[in-house]
């Protein structure tokens, strides 16, 4: 059995006196792709947001790829990162949001190179050809001199993907990708996630797309009131759920 990718140990989080995680466990190994479903205000996006270090947790722990979020492990103690340690940390972690926010006054182009050459100090033509590589893997190669308002969603969101990608992650997380998009931009999206899952990326997809979990996913957990209610198979969760409230919630989406 190898190491976990992503771990999240009995994770609790409050905000002022409303506890929104209560003691949420989970692990993904390396290639895994896991889809996390649930009713708005489940505690999905904290939940992630806590994965990336973007919230801080108020009990419990997360490691991505062995490491303490947030913290340093030494001899058995957990000492805070800096601010800059900590931004180094979550620049391994690709986040996608259901907004695509893109610099509009870059590129596509630009928009993708930004963060190897800002935060990775990548010298400006490794960051431009590999830009271009990661735009080519999501369709976009064409692109890459445009500004984002003259592309559709879901175009803008594939260049979001590129731009994730471009900072070699070894974790991807997905906030409701295809919420924002028209329906027919959503299957352009939802395919560039699957050629991502193909090539062994793991991956933490929060989604309402059933279809893509059924297809995609090796796990689905289903979160209510801030808890995992389900965790299994796509096939045990959406077929045989547990719960009533995982039955209750699928017949809303399906
Ligand atoms: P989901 O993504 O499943 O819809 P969220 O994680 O966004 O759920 O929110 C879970 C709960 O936490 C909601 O009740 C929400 O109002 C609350 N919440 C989220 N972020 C904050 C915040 N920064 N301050 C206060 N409450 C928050
Ligand atoms: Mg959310």
């Amino acid at each position: 059995m190898t190491a976990p990718i992503v771990e999240a140990v009995a994770i609790w989080k409050s905000f002022g006196a409303t506890p929104v995680l209560k003691g949420v466990s989970f692990a993904a190994r390396r290639g895994e792709v896991m889809c996390l479903l649930g009713p708005s205000g489940a505690g999905k996006s904290t939940l992630l947001r806590c994965v990336n270090g973007l919230e801080a947790i108020d009990r419990g722990m997360c490691y991505v790829d062995g490491d303490p979020v947030g913290y340093r492990e030494r001899a058995g103690r957990f000492h805070p990162l800096s601010e800059r340690e900590a931004s180094r940390q979550r620049a391994a972690i690709g986040m996608v949001f259901q907004g695509f926010n893109l610099f509009p006054h870059l590129t596509v182009l630009q928009n993708v190179m930004d963060a190897p050459v800002r935060v990775a100090g990548l010298g400006r033509e490794a960051a431009a050809s590999q830009a271009q590589e990661m735009l080519r893997r999501v369709g976009l190669a064409e692109k890459a001199g445009s500004y984002p308002r003259h592309l559709s969603g879901g175009q803008q969101q594939r260049v979001a993907i590129a731009r994730a990608l471009a900072m070699r992650p070894t974790l991807m997380l997905f906030d409701e990708p295809t919420s924002a998009l028209d329906p027919e931009l959503v299957g352009e999206v939802l395919d560039v996630m699957k050629e991502l899952a193909a090539t062994g990326m793991t991956m933490l997809v929060v989604t309402h797309e059933i279809g893509f979990a059924r297809e995609v996913a090796d796990t689905v957990l289903v979160m209510d009131g801030g808890e995992i209610i389900e965790h299994g198979s796509p096939g045990e969760v959406l077929h045989r759920p547990a719960h009533l409230r995982t039955q209750a919630f699928l017949s809303r989406v399906l």
